[in-house]
């Protein structure tokens, strides 16, 4: 395989400089074709991810096939206006003219995917390099087998494979990928290999977006809908997933008094979710594989952690399952407070008075989504004004990333550059700055002999001012 990453890479470029990609046409066309893979091919899909992640069909739906869907829709929606150059405004500079940004595919992009949604993920980052016209490689996740290969069976079977392909692999075929010249890479994954996809971007001064990790923060103040934070917290936790998610809450932060109020509507809702015992229940996923199965129980098993469950606890190595997982209290310095989760385990931190979770959560890297529950106007208003992070949701958990009008990605150790909606076209063009003259308005003052006069002349034209310039003008 790893030699014929370059060859694939040569064919892609040459089907880019033949053209085609570059037309309307072909984009439509191109996005169509994921729209019928995404409506004709449901239970393949479905299928494929109940065999990699035990996904229930309802997340395999609502998380990865719609958002597909609703991403190709809006791109065929829209394409005709962001394809459309936008005309901007000139000044006395270069009076007179008209300018325009151009929008242009920026050639052959390299998506490099993860395995926690691995059809949305893969997908999502290939309708936008589509839809601004590029030829796409995608590199799907190993770690989702299933997923991986009924892509480059389905993509295969209804692309242009002259400019859209898959290779499949793990980390030779990956490494092989990245020393190739590309027009720019898109990564999905952990920070640790993102600092690997950087660096080799360097060496072809390749732009990247890279869409990381990292600890989720959730702050949820007394003063809230007890209920309904719950079973969000629930949504955005053991619903997506079973927490296998980048903007999963990673961790909460609640006040002394309110914790145990906290835990109890927790517990409850889990218990109507996911009855008595969650591990039997055919509504959450399983672990992706045992090692990660053994890293989280690791987590768990710490002794800093151990004595602090107050919500499950149970697992099931064999059907790689563990349930719902709440701990209280656990202390700063142990494990599971310093790695990402990215799992269905929920440490709880309290502090004494709400508004002082907002230093806990900047005591640690920027995260790629942050969370608060209140009702107190003045406190969201400082949560929204003093947390940096990727993107957030006011009372609700994950949903801003499932707006196409909001940009996704992360900031600092989460991540560069987004996409989604308008964004993943803007992100995958160059935005190319037109100005358009033509030959009147040839004034002498900017060409030599360089004068003290014209000088005058030019700076009086910066100014703006009426009388200066017409000042110069009498005096030159
Ligand atoms: P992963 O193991 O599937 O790795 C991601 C990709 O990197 C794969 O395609 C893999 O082949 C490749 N890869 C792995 N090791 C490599 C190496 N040494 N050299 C080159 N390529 C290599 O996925 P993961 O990293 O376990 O994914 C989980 C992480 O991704 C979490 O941190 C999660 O928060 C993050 N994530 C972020 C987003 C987002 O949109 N920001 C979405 C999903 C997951």
């Amino acid at each position: 395989m790893a030699l014929g990453v370059g060859t694939v890479a040569t064919e892609l470029r040459s089907t880019f400089a033949g053209g085609k990609t570059r037309t309307i046409e072909w984009r439509v066309s191109q996005l169509k074709a994921l729209l019928t893979i995404s409506n004709n091919h449901q239970k393949d899909i479905v299928e494929a991810l109940r065999a990699d992640l035990n996904k229930p069909e309802h997340e395999a739906f609502v998380h990865e096939i719609a958002g597909v869907i609703s991403s190709c829709k809006l791109a065929l929606k829209e394409l005709r206006r962001w394809m459309k150059p936008e005309k901007v405004k000139t000044t006395m500079t270069t009076h007179p003219s008209s300018a325009e940004i151009v929008s242009e595919p920026l050639g052959v992009i390299l998506v490099i995917s993860t395995w926690n949604y691995p059809f949305l993920l893969s997908l999502d980052p290939v309708i936008g390099a589509i839809a601004a016209g590029n030829a796409v490689l995608l590199k799907p996740s190993e770690v989702a087998p299933a997923t991986s290969s009924l892509l480059s069976k389905l993509l295969g079977q209804y692309m242009d494979t002259s400019a859209v392909k898959v290779v499949e692999g793990g980390v030779p075929e990956t490494t092989a990928l990245l020393e190739q010249r590309w027009d720019k890479m898109f990564y999905t994954g952990n920070s640790k290999v993102g600092r690997i996809i950087l660096a080799a971007a360097a060496k072809h001064l390749t732009p990247v977006v890279l869409e990381l990790g990292g600890k989720c923060p959730l702050v949820v103040d007394s003063n809230t809908n007890l209920e309904v934070t719950a079973r969000r917290i629930i949504g955005g936790k053991w619903g997506c997933n079973s927490g296998q998610t980048c903007v999963s809450p990673d961790y909460v932060i609640t006040t002394k008094a309110f914790a145990s109020k906290l835990v109890d509507a927790i517990s409850s809702e889990l218990e109507k979710f996911y009855g008595k015992d969650p591990l039997q229940s055919n509504d959450m996923s399983s672990i992706i594989n045992s090692h990660h199965f053994e890293r989280l129980t690791k987590l768990l098993d710490d002794d800093k952690v151990s004595g602090k469950i107050v919500i499950g606890g149970q697992r099931d190595k064999a059907n790689l399952k563990i349930a719902p997982t709440v701990v209280l209290d656990v202390p700063e310095d142990s494990l599971i407070m310093n790695e990402e989760i990215f799992g269905p385990l929920l440490p709880i931190v309290t502090v004494n008075e709400i508004e002082d979770s907002i230093r806990v959560i900047n005591a640690k890297e920027k995260a790629l989504a942050a969370y608060l529950f209140t009702n107190d106007k003045k406190l969201k208003e400082e949560f929204i004004r003093s947390v940096s992070a990727g993107g957030m949701s006011i009372n609700e958990t994950t949903l801003h990333l499932a707006e196409r009008t909001l940009p996704f990605g992360g900031v600092g150790e989460s991540g560069m550059g987004s996409y989604h909606g308008k964004f993943s076209f803007d992100t995958f063009s160059h935005k190319k700055s037109v100005l358009i003259r033509g030959f009147s308005g040839d004034i002498a003052a900017r060409y030599p002999p360089y004068t003290h006069e014209k000088l005058n002349f030019l700076k009086a034209m910066l100014s703006g001012n009426i009388f200066r310039i017409l000042r110069a003008l009498i005096g030159w």
